[in-house]
């Protein structure tokens, strides 16, 4: 049964200690239900290329040198789940929503496609379902129905190594910062998330730093939301016409998808 959870959560990815077997990247599949795509293979191990509209978390493959020999880093990503999210300030009908537990929930059936949430978004997380008749974004929901039912979500559940930790927020960030106290050789004295885009509830620890494995390290440290709105006002056409008529578009779409649905019932 449903819980209420006062406290919020975090999840903290050491990256030290992934061994890219991408058993969270199959378990979120499996709990989400999503589909597969065909992918190609481009010289990289990281498969998908990049997470789309049915994968809301993969696992890169970063392949360096070090003392000579070849090296993997592996990295997963998904949404972070900014604790002052900015794809909620720009999504024009509340689309978004940021819980006391942490996630960041997303309403599909409310989205008109307007796609400001992947504009906002200081990370690339939101993915438009570009080949369905009715697109709309998707993105990782940081399993907000299992830790709502007490649960950690499926991800961090099945992860050999115990890469990913998952609890209160403030339980999480203190071990993440004792890590990095007691083994200051192994690493690199920054919690990624801790401070960028004004704190996250995903948060990385490495050995590497990270603007060397692809994280953006040039996001600012204040919340985004207000810098969010101030962008998309240049917008050169009328913000809230054009919201009025997505969301009209959105109703009939959404009843048509409805209606359609019905009938494969029936059928
Ligand atoms: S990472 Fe992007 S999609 Fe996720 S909560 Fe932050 S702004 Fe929103
Ligand atoms: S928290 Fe849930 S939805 Fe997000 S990556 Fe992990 S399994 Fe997928
Ligand atoms: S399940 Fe854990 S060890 Fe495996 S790829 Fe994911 S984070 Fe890394």
């Amino acid at each position: 049964m449903a819980t209420t959870i006062l406290t919020p959560k975090a999840a903290l990815i050491d990256l030290t200690k992934c061994i890219g077997c991408r058993g969270c990247q199959v378990a979120c599949k499996n709990w989400n239900a999503r589909a597969t795509k065909k992918t190609v293979m481009t010289g990289n191990f990281t498969s998908p290329g990049d997470m789309n509209s049915e994968t809301y978390t993969i696992v890169k493959y970063i392949e360096h040198d070090k003392a000579q020999d070849v090296a993997w880093d592996f990295i997963k990503v998904q949404c972070m789940h900014c604790k002052n999210p900015a794809c909620a300030s720009a999504c024009p009908v509340g689309a978004f929503t940021k819980t006391a537990a942490g996630p960041v929930t997303y309403e599909p059936e409310k989205c008109i496609g307007c796609r400001y949430c992947m504009m906002a978004c200081p990370f690339g997380v939101p993915k438009y379902e570009w080949d369905k008749k009715y697109p709309v974004v998707q993105k990782c929901t940081f399993c907000a129905e299992r830790i709502a039912d007490g649960q950690m979500p499926a991800c961090v559940k099945s992860c050999p190594p115990n890469a990913i930790i998952f609890g209160d927020y403030d339980r999480i960030l203190a071990e993440a910062e004792q890590r990095i106290k007691d083994h200051p050789g192994l690493y690199i004295d920054h919690i990624y998330g801790k401070n960028e885009a004004g704190g996250t509830s995903w948060m990385y620890l490495s050995s590497t730093a990270f603007d060397t494995i692809g994280f953006k390290t040039n996001i600012p440290t204040k919340p985004l939301p207000d810098l969010t709105w101030g962008m998309l006002r240049e917008i050169p056409y009328k913000v809230g016409g054009l919201v009025a008529v997505l969301a009209a578009i959105a109703y009939f779409r959404n009843r048509g998808s409805r209606v359609e649905s019905d009938k494969e019932k029936e059928g």
